[in-house]
This record gives C-alpha cells, sequence and structure tokens, in this order.
C-alpha cells in the first residue's frame, strides 16, 4: 500500500490543485491532501473551513482524503505512514523554492521522497492568490476552481 501526502495552504483549493490531485491519485493507493494551518499566511478560509472545501471537492474520489496539520511536514508524513510527497510544479518560477524545500526535506528523513507533477497546460497560470484576487474584484472564478469553493468565495466578499 502505497501513501502520497499533498501539503499545502490550498486557501482555496483550485482546478490545479485538483489536477494534480487526480494524476496523483492514479500513481498512489492512498493519497491524503494535507492542509497546512499556516496562520502565519493570514488565509482568507479558516483552516476548517479549508478542509471542508478540500473534502466536498473530493467526495467521489476512492483513494483521496483530506486531512490538516500543523508542524514539520515530514513528522506528519511518519505519523501518516506515507511513503512520498507530491508538489506540483506550474512554471520555472516554482522550482527554486520547491527544490529548496524538497532537499531540505531530504536532510530531515532520506527515506521519504518527494515527486513533482506538472498540471495540465491550461492550469499552470493558476495560484490561490490570482484566484482570490480576481474574487475580491467580482471577477467569475467559475472555471478555475470548484463550484463549492466558488459558493465560499461569492459569500465570502458579500459579506465584506
Ligand atoms: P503552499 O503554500 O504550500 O505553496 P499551495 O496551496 O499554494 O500551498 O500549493 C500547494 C502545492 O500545489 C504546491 O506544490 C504548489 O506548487 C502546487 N500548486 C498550486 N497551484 C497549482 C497549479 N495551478 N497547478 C499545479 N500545482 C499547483
Amino acid at each position: 500500500m502505497r501513501t502520497v501526502i499533498y501539503p499545502g495552504s490550498f486557501d482555496p483549493l483550485t482546478n490545479g490543485h485538483l489536477d494534480i490531485i487526480q494524476r496523483a491519485a492514479k500513481l498512489f493507493d492512498r493519497v491524503i491532501v494535507a492542509v497546512a494551518s499556516n496562520e502565519a499566511k493570514n488565509p482568507l478560509f479558516t483552516l476548517e473551513e479549508r478542509v471542508s472545501l478540500g473534502e466536498q471537492t473530493v467526495s467521489s474520489m476512492q483513494n483521496v482524503e483530506v486531512d490538516s496539520f500543523d508542524g514539520l511536514l515530514i513528522d506528519y508524513v511518519n505519523r501518516m505512514n506515507g511513503d512520498a510527497i507530491i508538489r506540483g510544479l506550474r512554471a520555472i518560477s516554482d522550482f527554486e523554492f520547491e527544490f529548496q524545500l524538497a532537499l531540505m526535506n531530504r536532510k530531515l528523513d532520506e527515506r521519504i521522497e518527494t515527486i513533482f507533477m506538472m498540471p495540465k497546460d491550461t492550469y499552470t497560470f493558476l495560484s490561490s492568490r490570482i484566484v482570490k484576487e480576481i474574487a475580491r474584484l467580482g471577477g467569475d472564478v467559475r472555471q478555475f476552481v470548484p463550484e463549492c469553493v466558488e459558493a465560499a468565495l461569492k459569500e465570502r466578499h458579500q459579506a465584506n
């Protein structure tokens, strides 16, 4: 049984994240989407909201689950008996930071591999940050995020 952890802030989950989850689910027996609490990043959605949006998005995928974690990723991966970490690579701009993170995680635990996956080309420009910005300015984000996320963004901005 091979388990992979896909960590991130997922603030909120986009179709780019979903594309990576679908690819990972074909390669691994079990995929755990691990939402980092990341309070320091001042997220738009609370940890519980980010987990719930993730759960609604992957509800029909048999081997995918959503969890949250705090603290060191490597400790979490070990606790969940994970074999590898998945990260998404959109463009060269992601590479340097991701490379550094992967090598640091390897220093912390040699056993755990980091695997990079590339999304469908149409998602390479997508980021949670840009989606939030478009939604904040009243733009249509339907083609970029799952339906539940679109609704949550709408509600958030109507409330403000
Ligand atoms: P973090 O704050 O850890 O970067 P994110 O939620 O922004 O969390 O991203 C989690 C992972 O998903 C990262 O590896 C990021 O590069 C990747 N990712 C984000 N958006 C996309 C996308 N559109 N296509 C593919 N991978 C993506």
